[in-house]
């Protein structure tokens, strides 16, 4: 065996079966095939489906014969199996229970109890430049575990301490050098909602190093998690893929698209007389 052999070139589309796929994905996730087919790779389907709150059951048949229709084909996936499985988020919880313990032991996340609320009312805080709302100020970062009384059922997240002042950098396939200071650009983030649900950080890094993926191919509204991700592997100790951002399509008033944008849903589209040649053009 070689150990200095690079390892066979895995890739992943993980869409989250919350509404229709629309055409914004559909193009991110064509980058993924293509770069995973260049490579003479593997194509993993991942359904990410850990938000109950968010995905409805009825989309997954949908998602998948979207998907198809489009002209995907990966060589594992819910519908297909595979040596790395369960490829649905809702069956991994043991993968993420795991995860959140080690870190737990590591020291390296604290149980917050503050709602949205709080952390808006104690937001001079500034906006992290992404989806995750406002940086978090730290309230509960020094509490002591132990003040937290479990007779009163308190409701609390995890957070990841993130090392205030380090610059977190990687080389990103498509854009280059990106840099993201900790404590500036990026705040304390939850990996354990309060509802007792696995966030998106860490569901996502755990499988991505749980199924030897290699390159992380998605849109570039993801490259601040990325920074955080690169943390939850060191912290975790896992290998951190490679990493290729898109840029992100946006609609005729220059707005990024959302799932909102129905008219442009691979369903709509598709039942417009699209085809999937003319729309693989761009
Ligand atoms: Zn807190």
């Amino acid at each position: 065996m070689n150990l200095s052999a690079k390892p066979k070139y895995r890739g992943r589309l993980a869409p989250s079966p919350t509404g229709l796929l629309h055409l914004g994905h559909a193009r991110t996730f064509w980058v993924a095939q293509e770069r995973a087919r260049a490579n003479g790779g593997t194509l993993v389907l991942r359904n990410e489906d850990i938000d109950s709150t968010r995905f409805k059951l009825e989309f997954v048949p949908q998602m998948i014969e979207d998907l198809r229709w489009f002209g995907f084909e990966w060589q594992e996936g819910p519908d297909c199996g595979g040596a790395f499985g369960p490829y649905s988020q809702s069956e991994r919880r043991s993968f993420y229970t795991a995860a959140l313990e080690k870190l737990r032991a590591g020291g390296f996340v604290y149980p917050c109890t503050c709602s949205r609320k709080d952390i808006r009312n104690a937001a001079s805080a500034p906006n992290a430049g992404d989806d995750e709302g406002p940086i978090y100020p730290g309230t509960c970062r020094n509490k002591n575990l132990s003040t937290l009384n479990p007779q009163l059922s308190t409701r609390f997240s995890w957070r990841f301490r993130v090392p205030d002042g380090e610059t977190i950098s990687f080389t990103d396939g498509n854009f280059g050098e990106q840099k993201f200071v900790a404590g500036k650009d990026l705040g304390d983030f939850v990996v354990w909602r309060h509802d007792d649900v696995p966030a998106y950080q860490l569901a996502c890094a755990v499988d991505d190093a749980a199924m030897g993926i290699t390159e992380v191919v998605r849109g570039a509204d993801l490259l601040l998690s990325t920074a955080r991700q690169i943390l939850l592997y060191r912290a975790l100790g896992l290998t951190t893929p490679a990493f290729y951002h898109c840029a992100l399509m946006l609609d005729k008033n220059g707005k990024r698209l959302a799932k909102r944008h129905d008219a442009l849903s691979l369903r709509a589209l598709r039942e417009q007389g699209k085809t999937p040649e003319s729309l693989r053009r761009f």
